[in-house]
């Protein structure tokens, strides 16, 4: 895809942040702490691979800022993960759960490998030995991982039965997105996608927009896209496109995403669908239409495809999916944004209503895990869109405002040790 590691997810994340900084006044001790990483750990993990080599892989585990609590974030497994990518993404965790005002730090964690080329066997030796390699930061208070990119409910069970094993008992809060009959949450899978589903409706209401027959090309038809367009199309919207690695497929008159999922479930991939036409990734984004969801990887649109967007609102269901420059562009060409670390949080929000439930060992149905899962999201969005009203200034640099703000105060009110 066009545009991606133009420059890295670190160096943005942190243009951001100074950028934010300069705007809100921020204390420029406490703009240094936030501008890096509290720990990096660094392990390498050698596996007993299926042929009797071993191989060892490279992976991360990084705090980016612990003042609201502990630890929280996803395992990312991808050939082309750098350490810059895993800070860059620890440190939107940080503004993520500040933003809908969870009592969690930011964090994130990774390996470097290709887990489709993996067998079941060696993915899990893998898994294991990373969470062991880990253990000393992991706990229900201390470190909490969750699904990213190339992990699932099934590595989050390796991850939870290894750090059982060797502390001695089972201890479901140390994961969360596990799978729901040993610990995990109703509703935690469709929970990125249900968020961006309220985000597009609450944007839509403040901004006029008509839901009903809205044309909306969704990037990514996996975990997050899939749902969004499930739930998009439920409400009215005409789901224009949706794509996948392989490709995408565009009918102007609408998609149905339930035979959509079908499909997909068979051949693995939307782009051979036959009721629309074939359409590259790029393509997909330059598509006209009235809401563009980006929910694959990050960077893609760029200073080279900004000008080209005709959508009204975007909606950012990856992490990262909008360069800096292109930001700008959209601004001025009067596109609004939801930023990923609001549109998104639906991930941790119900990750952190696992935690809770696991630490209470009594759970919630799935209406109440998606009741309190809107809720959370319209007050972050009412509260974002009021420092957006009142400064006159676009919805991410609002959203960072809200999130950076309340980590600054937790470092004022805490100091700095010793
Ligand atoms: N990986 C997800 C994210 O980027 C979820 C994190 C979590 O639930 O801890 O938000």
């Amino acid at each position: 895809m066009s545009g991606r590691n133009q420059i890295s997810l670190w160096t943005m994340a942190r243009q951001r942040l100074d950028e934010v900084a300069q705007l809100m006044h921020l204390d420029p001790r406490i703009h240094e702490v936030l501008r890096n990483c509290k720990r990096v750990m660094e392990v390498s993990i050698p596996v007993k691979m299926d042929d009797g080599s071993i191989k060892v892989f490279i992976g991360w585990r990084v705090h980016h800022n612990l003042a609201r609590g502990p630890a929280k974030g996803g395992v990312r497994y991808s050939p082309t993960l750098t350490l810059d990518e895993v800070k860059g993404l620890a440190m939107l965790m940080t503004w993520k759960c500040a933003v809908v005002d969870l009592p969690y730090g930011g964090a994130k964690g990774g390996v470097i490998c290709n887990p489709t080329e993996l067998s079941d066997g060696e993915l899990e030796r893998l898994t294991r030995r990373y969470t062991s390699e880990l253990i000393l930061l992991l706990g229900p208070e201390k470190d909490i991982p969750a699904p990213d990119m190339g992990t699932d409910e099934r590595v989050m069970a390796w991850m939870m039965d290894t750090y059982s094993m060797n502390v001695g008992y089972s201890v479901p809060g140390v994961v969360t997105g596990k799978p729901v009959n040993i610990g995990g949450s109703r509703g935690r899978r469709e929970a990125p996608g249900r968020s961006v589903a309220i985000c597009v409706e609450e944007a839509a209401s403040r901004l006029g927009i008509r839901l009903e027959g809205a044309k909306v090309a969704i990037q990514g038809f996996g975990k997050v896209g899939g749902v969004v367009a499930l739930l998009l199309h439920a409400i009215g919207c005409k789901i224009v496109a949706v794509s996948d690695i392989k490709g995408g497929i565009y009918n102007p008159n609408g998609l149905d995403p339930v035979k959509l999922t079908a499909h997909k479930r068979q051949h693995k991939t939307v782009s051979t669908y036959r009721d629309g036409d074939f359409i590259t990734n790029d393509e997909l984004l330059e598509l006209p239409c009235d809401i563009l969801v980006p929910a694959a990887v990050e960077g893609v649109i760029t200073n080279e495809n900004a000008e080209k967007v005709r959508a009204k609102l975007i909606v950012e269901a990856a992490n990262g999916p909008i360069t800096m420059e292109a930001d700008s562009i959209l601004r001025d060409k009067g596109v609004f944004i939801v930023p990923d670390i609001l549109a998104n949080a639906g991930g941790v929000i119900v990750s952190y209503f696992e935690w809770v439930q696991d630490i209470q060992q009594f759970f919630w149905t799935e209406q109440e895990v998606n009741d309190r899962l809107r809720q959370v999201i319209r007050r972050a969005f009412g509260e974002v869109w009021s420092i957006l009203r009142d400064r006159g200034i676009d919805m991410r640099t609002a959203a960072y405002i809200l999130a950076v703000s309340r980590v600054a105060e937790a470092i004022r009110m805490r100091g700095i040790y010793p």
